[in-house]
């Protein structure tokens, strides 16, 4: 039985790019060994297991083949006859199919180096196919690694837009979309996820919303001002109607916080402008965000303003107008109004009143 570190842990230490988990392979061994030297199986599907000390997973070599439609369409082989070289053959890019042995020693049957050396991101094999989450895993890896010129091999773009056209991307699941696309919006350059999307014609299938408007240039423009991932979310739906951001943030089952963030960003960003010239205004936005009783959507919706304008004179401006009528609302206190002799709604009326009054003296 022998032990390798593969995939992302390889490829970016060849990179000379910081990573943070290591993946194994083990060659020559079966589920039995590994239980009895205190493994723990984790793959329902796959032989993983994981390590009883590092927790880091150890994957027996394997093969596998499409068998059927979907994601769960495949027959996997492993036994200790599986290679080092058949199991690599299995994975998606390249530069992601090498092994290191623990003297260091590389395994690179299918040119991943030279691929490196490229700055290419090329598929092993035409089974690359067999599995419609490359699509997104290649939109993503281009995201992170383009500000160091990768590129996608137009082979392999090809391969993707047929994957697409052959209609796999619905066998994918909706949570295993959004874990890619929430991964991506937190790499160095979020808009090339979307741009190889659409490039292939992914995007269209998945966002339709998003691929006929402006939202790439726009997290193109966002992502540089913002390492938020909900920030850049917003960004990119931000040119949407409230409705159509909405609806892409939840046919994407993305998290709650990213949908009301879109929603808001899209519904109040066109208002802005003229709501910073009213008390009421101003303060039917805070309110609308929720502003005077949560931090957030109101911290996000500021950042994403800021990113969108790319940290301009004019948006950091309104951003801090907004941030002081929020302060000055918020020092209106119930109690202030207990000699007055009004309760219930006639004390809720007063207290806006109030704060429209402070809000109005601080943006004038
Ligand atoms: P990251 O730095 O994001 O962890 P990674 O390449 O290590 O990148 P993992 O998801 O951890 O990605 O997968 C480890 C390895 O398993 C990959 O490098 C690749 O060789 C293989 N792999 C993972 N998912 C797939 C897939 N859907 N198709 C083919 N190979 C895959
Ligand atoms: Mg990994």
């Amino acid at each position: 039985m022998k032990t390798y570190r593969v995939g992302g842990a390889v490829r970016d230490t060849l990179l000379g790019y910081p990573h943070q988990e290591i993946d194994w392979v083990v060659v020559g061994s079966t589920p039995e060994q590994m239980t009895a030297a205190g493994y723990t199986q984790v793959g329902r599907d796959f032989p993983v297991f994981l390590h009883p000390d590092t927790k880091e997973e150890y994957a027996l070599a394997r093969t596998e083949r499409k068998s059927g439609p979907g994601y769960h369409g495949f027959t996997v082989h492993a036994d200790p006859s599986v290679t080092l070289e058949e199991d690599l053959e299995r994975r998606d890019l390249t530069i992601n199919a090498m092994a290191m042995d623990g003297d260091g020693v590389v395994t690179d049957p299918y040119g991943g180096q030279a691929d490196l050396d490229a700055k290419i991101l090329r598929h092993v094999s035409t089974h690359f196919v067999e599995d419609p989450l490359r699509v997104l895993r290649v939109a993503r890896f281009a995201a992170r690694y383009h500000h160091l010129g990768f590129i996608v091999a137009e082979k392999t773009l090809r391969l993707m837009a047929e994957i697409v056209a052959a209609g796999e991307l619905p066998h994918l699941s909706t949570e295993r979309v959004w874990v890619e696309t929430e991964k991506a919006l937190s790499e160095k350059n979020p808009e090339i996820y979307c741009q190889v999307l659409f490039d292939c014609g992914a995007l269209q299938a998945l966002m339709p919303e998003v691929a006929a408007s402006n939202g790439i240039s726009a997290l193109t423009r966002a992502a540089p001002h913002t390492p938020l991932a909900v920030c850049r979310w917003a960004a990119l739906l931000a040119d949407l109607p409230e409705a159509r951001a909405r609806r892409a943030s939840e046919r994407l089952k993305a998290p709650s916080d990213f949908t009301l963030l879109a929603a808001r960003v899209a519904q109040l960003r066109p208002q802005l402008k003229a709501a910073l010239k009213s008390g009421e205004d101003c303060m039917a936005v805070l309110k609308a965000l929720d502003a005077l009783r949560r931090e957030e959507p109101f911290g996000g919706f500021c950042g994403t303003l800021a990113a969108l304008e790319q940290n301009s004179a004019d948006a950091v401006g309104a951003v801090s107008t907004l941030r002081a009528a929020r302060e000055a609302a918020k020092t209106v206190k119930a109690a202030d109004f207990t000699d007055q002799d009004v309760a219930g709604p006639a004390l809720g009326a007063a207290i806006e009143a109030e704060q429209i009054k402070r809000v109005g003296e601080i943006i004038k």
